[in-house]
């Protein structure tokens, strides 16, 4: 399969490193004369720029946290003059308030060539119909993919989510081959196209590109089966510029990050020292080619293992596991740590459930109570009340192996979950909401 930039993506490691120091170093003096904060920290850190005399002496730096973005808000962390800015993106604000993105135009030259990169490496290319059900209202997802799929030569369908039945019609008229949205409401358009009569068979898609929220294994399965596709997972973030910082490749092993232009460290959270290569941590990035908001540090608050060891794709690039989650996505109930995630591995493995569900938590006479809604599958399974006590027993038996403690399996019926379109809410904490 044609790599779409050999060159970079198959870049011998050493190149990389010392094209990663210069490019380091030309931005690190570049916020430093311009940005105050960043001036600031580094002086109350005792580093100048001459310091960053290796890669390693990255972790001399101070890091950037979303807080920080939210201080600054919105033009503070610029490192151009505003009228240099040519495009604003925001997140979509799944922890708190909105923190802003800037780009001018090298930096959307750079984002479309990244997200051309990632699509070319799901089996993209010129001849294909690219049908972009991301968001478009400030988030990234939507021009990420649309700038991408134009950039290979692809027909770019700019749909936006939403519609569901409209996506479908629109999905069998023009032939669209690639999906890129977030993987629940690509399983909400499965759901959708199945509802209208139709099966996999009535569409043309070969593969999906989904990413903006976390996803198992489990899930991906389910979503191939269901669309007939291959789903391949992109990852990114506004504040470094959006959906390609990292992308699958046909391995489906991991994503590629392109340290071309992010140099990726992975620190533990509690103590912001880097842990071995192929440990879980948190991922930090720091942004080597952007003009508008180079990020210096930045901790992502997402959590996954990142390793240097060659794919079989032939890319260079090192590869992020899917994160987990995020740091403060785990819920600790009763003192143990519980992702969403895991809650979702076992779910998608058990039959006779939709893979649909919600988890709420919440605080009873002091203790901690976790109830997992799960929908009965419309399709195939008996209302018989001993084997929906038996799928129940099974369920609350799977989730303590897998979780350490008890939760409340609730069946509901079909349908009475409500279906994303963008990054599916799982968690209801009521904790937090007293
Ligand atoms: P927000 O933080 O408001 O959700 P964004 O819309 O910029 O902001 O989303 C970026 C975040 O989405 C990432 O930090 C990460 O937590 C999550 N994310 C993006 N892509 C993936 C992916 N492929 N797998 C898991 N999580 C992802
Ligand atoms: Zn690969």
């Amino acid at each position: 399969m044609p790599i779409w930039n050999n060159e970079m993506e198959t870049i011998d490691r050493s190149r990389l490193e010392a094209m990663q120091l210069e490019r380091l170093q030309k931005t690190v003096k570049k916020v430093y004369d311009n940005v105050v904060p960043y001036r600031e920290r580094m002086e109350k850190a005792g580093v100048t720029p001459e310091d960053i005399k290796t890669l390693d002496d990255l972790s001399k730096l101070p890091f950037t946290t979303k807080d920080d973005l939210r201080e600054y808000y919105p033009f503070g962390l610029f490192a151009v003059p505003l009228e240099e800015v040519t495009e604003i993106h925001a997140s979509s604000g799944t922890t708190g308030k909105q923190v802003i993105g800037g780009l001018t135009e090298n930096d959307v030259e750079m984002w479309a060539e990244i997200a051309a990169r990632s699509l070319s490496a799901m089996g993209a290319e010129k001849g294909d119909v690219v049908h972009t059900s991301y968001g478009f209202g400030l988030f990234t997802g939507g021009f990420g993919a649309h700038y991408g799929a134009r950039k290979i030569g692809a027909m770019a369908i700019p749909m936006s989510s939403g519609n569901s039945k409209r996506q479908i019609k629109l999905m069998k008229d023009l032939g669209s081959t690639y999906l890129c949205c977030t993987p629940s409401y690509a399983m909400s358009l499965a759901e959708v196209l199945y509802d209208m009569g139709y099966t996999k068979d009535d569409i043309s898609l070969k593969g999906g590109v989904f990413g903006a929220e976390p996803w198992t294994e489990e899930m991906r399965r389910e979503i191939e089966d269901k669309l007939g596709i291959k789903a391949y997972d992109i990852y990114g973030l506004t504040e470094v510029v959006g959906p390609g910082v990292s992308y699958e490749c046909t391995e489906q092993a991991g994503m590629h990050i392109n340290e071309d232009h992010f140099i990726a460290e992975v620190i533990d959270p509690e103590t912001g020292e880097t842990v071995p290569d192929g440990s879980m941590g948190e991922l930090v990035f720091t942004c080597i080619t952007k003009e508008a908001m180079p990020l210096i540090r930045y901790r992502t608050r997402d959590l996954c293992v990142v390793t240097k060891q060659k794919c079989k794709c032939g890319r260079t690039f090192a590869r992020m596991s899917k994160p987990v989650g995020r740091t403060d996505d785990m819920l600790i109930i009763r003192g143990v740590n519980v992702f969403p995630s895991q809650i979702e591995e076992v779910l998608m493995r058990t039959d006779g459930i939709a893979p649909y569900y919600q988890i709420i938590v919440d605080r009873v006479n002091n203790k901690d109570t976790l109830d997992v809604l799960i929908e009965i599958s419309s399709m195939g399974m008996s209302d018989e009340i001993r084997d929906l006590e038996q799928l129940t027993k099974n369920v609350s038996k799977e989730l303590l192996s897998a979780l350490g403690i008890k939760a409340n399996v609730k069946l509901v019926e079909p349908k009475t979950i409500t279906r994303s379109e963008g990054k599916a809410v799982r968690v209801i904490d009521k904790r937090i909401l007293r």
